[in-house]
């Protein structure tokens, strides 16, 4: 459902050089799988994503979003900042990103499975920073995307609340079947809630590998993500 093909990414620099980001990145997302990107910083990630969602189409080579029968067509993102309205409640924040065919829709089973409920009145002000990536996830969700992109959505959280929002992510992939494509930088991140994982090299970055991961997310134990994450660590080292 989404064919990307980014045969090279050059930025131009103020100072007139080239900056090489992306050599190569060529690969298929399958409907209502997750598969996560993971890289050294730097390598090109963020420009990936922002050539995917047609950000920037200053790029050689192609990106293909087709809508698949029944689906919405809709194409949600979570950034590594919240990004909330600061002067709009909860609500209203995630409200406003609703399409015009969905703003009736109630949002309370959303909101509980997210844990934000109790919230939704509130100004992102008064919002911990683990709240505020909550809201961030209600909004991209309550789109009823057919993908949903997210760039390094837990970076600088703490460990206990990074991991509780994984959890938190990995129940609503459950619960609401999409299409997801996350970067990150943390392998027990990708291992907990990828069926697949895309390592890419250094910058100018190209696809180093490509590992399927057969066990189903809801089984996994920490003994299989540390496997993967082994596994990845070694292919990095190459
Ligand atoms: P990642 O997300 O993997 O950390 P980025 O995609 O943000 O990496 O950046 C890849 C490379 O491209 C970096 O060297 C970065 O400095 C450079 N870069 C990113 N955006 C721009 C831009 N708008 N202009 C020039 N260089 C950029
Ligand atoms: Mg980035």
């Amino acid at each position: 459902m989404l064919d990307v093909d980014i045969q090279n990414k050059t930025y131009k620099i103020a100072d007139g050089t080239r900056l090489d980001a992306i050599e190569k990145i060529k690969f298929k997302l399958q409907s209502q799988t997750f598969t996560c990107v993971v890289g050294p910083s730097g390598c090109g990630k963020t420009t990936m994503l922002r050539t995917i969602l047609g950000l920037d189409t200053d790029f050689s080579g192609s990106v293909n979003f087709n809508k698949q029968t029944g689906g919405t067509g809709r194409v949600a993102t979570v950034f590594q900042e919240p990004r909330l309205l600061p002067w709009r409640s909860v609500e209203e924040n995630v409200r406003l990103a609703m399409p015009k065919s969905l703003q009736d829709q109630p949002l309370m089973n959303l909101f509980n499975e997210l844990g934000i409920e109790h919230v939704k009145q509130f100004f992102p002000s008064e919002l911990s920073l683990g709240l505020a990536r909550r809201v961030a996830l209600a909004r991209a969700y309550a789109l009823e995307p057919e993908l949903l992109i997210l760039d390094e959505p837990f970076v600088s959280l703490d460990d206990a609340t990074a991991e509780h929002l994984r959890q938190l992510l990995l129940k609503l992939c459950q619960l609401r079947p999409t299409t997801s494509l996350m970067v990150t930088h943390n392998l027990v991140e990708a291992a907990t809630l990828a069926d697949r994982i895309i390592v890419l090299s250094k910058r100018p970055s190209f696809i180093l590998e490509d590992v399927p991961i057969d066990i189903i997310q809801t089984e996994r134990t920490e003994t299989d993500i540390a496997k993967v994450v082994a596994q990845i660590k070694s292919v990095q080292e190459i």
